[in-house]
């Protein structure tokens, strides 16, 4: 299983957004795919239609109690798309771990073992706490969401040191698959600054699609849907589509096909 962790400490920059409708696309070109939803916000459960009353076992019992991810994952109504969702739980996780043993490879064991699944993604929460590493340690890749705003910059330095001293310590082999450009406004003058700003500092890592501001987009959770299945046609869900397409360019050549 290709692993893929979706990560910015920042908040609001459109993780859980990509996370949701990039497992869709791929679950629709027939790949069998994982979300593991590691935010105690549970947003990506929820704009994935899963009621907290139906989250009997989530991401937190992955982490702490050992469990398999096939006694937490349920079925979305995305065919060929399964979730570990989360629960409120998960928020003491982060400091339940701090007293386990190898705390920071617990999702990466439970997701070793697993087969059954094509491809993983996991949403982190806003942070840089024992949530996301273990999402990075888990991780084969990370995929950056970068929202195209002044303070864009700044924070993603702060990542890249983090991703640096993982490698260093946890996980040699993670890499940084791409950093796609998020809420894209083509009217604002400032957006376009940003984008050319971070395509100048960071070159080809940036994807070339970049997921422009869309009402579809934000709307689409609150009917439990991914944008793709809410509105196919609309500008984000095509963007979607084609960062989708992408994002399987950059896998190794033998892990292009499901
Ligand atoms: P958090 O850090 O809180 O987990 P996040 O990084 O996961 O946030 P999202 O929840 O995906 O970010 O997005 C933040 C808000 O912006 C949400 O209300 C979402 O619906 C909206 N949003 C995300 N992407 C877009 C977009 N391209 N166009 C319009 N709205 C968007
Ligand atoms: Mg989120």
């Amino acid at each position: 299983m290709l692993t893929i962790a979706i990560a910015n400490q920042k908040g609001g920059v459109g993780k859980t957004t990509t996370a949701i409708n990039m497992a869709t696309a791929m679950a629709a070109t027939g790949w069998k795919t994982l979300l593991v939803d590691l935010d105690p916000q549970g947003n990506a459960s929820t704009g994935l239609g899963i009621a907290a009353d139906v989250r009997d076992m989530s991401s937190y019992d992955l982490l702490i109690d050992e469990a398999q991810v096939d006694d937490v994952a349920i079925a979305t109504g995305i065919p060929g798309l399964d979730i570990v969702p989360a629960t409120v739980d998960l928020s003491g996780a982060e400091l339940e771990l701090v007293a386990v043993e190898e705390r920071a490879a617990r999702l990466r064991n439970a997701l070793e073992k697993h087969r059954g699944h094509d491809i993983c993604f996991i949403d982190c929460p806003p942070s840089l706490g024992l949530l996301t590493l273990n999402a990075l340690c888990g991780a084969d890749s990370i995929l950056v969401p970068l929202q195209c705003e002044f303070f864009a910059l700044e924070g993603l330095s702060q990542l890249l040191q983090t991703v640096e001293r993982i490698q260093q310590r946890f996980n040699p082999s993670l890499d940084i698959i791409g950093v796609a450009l998020t809420m894209y406004d083509r009217r604002n003058r400032l957006t376009d600054q940003v984008a050319d700003d971070v395509r100048d500092c960071l070159g080809p890592l940036v994807f070339e699609t970049v997921i422009p501001r869309n009402v579809r987009l934000s709307e689409a959770p609150s009917h439990g849907l991914p944008a793709l299945v809410y509105d196919h046609s609309c500008v984000g869900s095509r963007a979607y589509i084609a960062l989708a397409r992408e994002l399987i360019g950059r896998f190794p050549p033998e892990r292009q096909a499901a």
